[in-house]
């Protein structure tokens, strides 16, 4: 059995899907790596995201690029400003192209992004932070989560969770999640303001944080949002992890702590299926 995410080649453009989400028949997703695409360094090659300092032609190539992988274009993309917040949108039709051609028209402060229609390609982007997928299969609603340490402690997982069921009737013990590629527990170490928002969140903090120095601990960002997202109802066995680490992985992955900041963007891409 197919268990994770598993990486598929489409000639240069790769993706980490999620088989148990093709399984439903009912999207086209996955997770981009940065091969593939046409930019220079630091933005090597397949750079998604405008807001980064990389020539916006090449995004927009590189997008265009992706576009036609999913079997549609640019005007069909939903993205938003990421914020490391708490917001979820709740998009139709009205927000197609938010975002596609540049950073000023998608939609502001959001971390999370909600949809039933059909055709949307629900854009997030990503490098080091969690990409979460949502699939409810009897609804046909589908969420894309951006979780940092900041929404991770804030528990954006769970918010669009909520709002699945607020707004679409989601029964959380019946969707399937994917935990994308992102930083892991072996690179990400914090200080004491992170450790202190987990340590003051959650009760079981000391599952999810390894002290390294007096100051310091490893963080294991994927652990803590699987755990948001089962208090929130999700069945453990509808869950994959990918288990994949962007800063130890560099030739898949932009990294922005193996860069120190300095880097492009991944994308993770949904779209119910037209
Ligand atoms: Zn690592």
């Amino acid at each position: 059995m197919d268990r994770g995410f598993v990486l598929k080649d489409y000639g240069s453009i790769k993706l980490y899907e999620i088989p148990s989400f093709n399984k439903t028949g009912l999207v086209r997703h996955g997770f981009t790596t940065r091969i593939g695409g046409v930019g220079a360094k630091p933005y090597d090659t397949l750079n998604l995201a405008f807001h980064v300092g990389d020539n916006p032609e090449t995004v927009t190539a590189n997008r265009e690029k992706v576009c036609r992988l999913f079997g549609t274009r640019l005007e069909a993309v939903v993205s938003a400003q990421q914020v490391h917040g708490v917001n979820v949108a709740v998009v139709d039709d009205r927000h197609a192209g938010c975002g596609a051609f540049s950073e000023e028209t998608a939609i502001p402060d959001t971390d999370g992004i909600v949809t039933a229609r059909p055709g949307l390609l629900l854009a997030t982007f990503y490098a080091d932070c969690v990409p979460i997928f949502i699939l409810d299969p009897l609804n046909k609603v589908i969420g894309s989560v951006h979780a940092g340490w900041k929404g991770t402690a804030a528990r954006v997982g769970a918010r669009a969770i909520e709002i699945m069921e607020d707004t679409f009737n989601s029964d959380p013990g019946r969707c399937l999640v994917g935990i994308g590629p992102s930083i892991g527990p072996c690179c990400y170490e914090v200080d004491e303001q992170v450790i202190g928002a987990f340590r003051s969140e959650f009760d079981w903090w000391q599952e999810i944080l390894w002290p390294v120095t007096s100051e310091k601990s490893r963080l294991d960002l994927w652990k803590a949002n699987l755990k948001i997202l089962l208090e929130a109802g999700i069945d453990p066995d509808n869950v994959e992890l990918a288990h994949m680490c962007s800063c130890c992985n560099q030739n898949l992955f932009f990294s922005y702590r193996g860069s120190r900041g300095n880097t492009g963007r991944m994308g993770a891409i949904i779209m119910l299926a037209p």
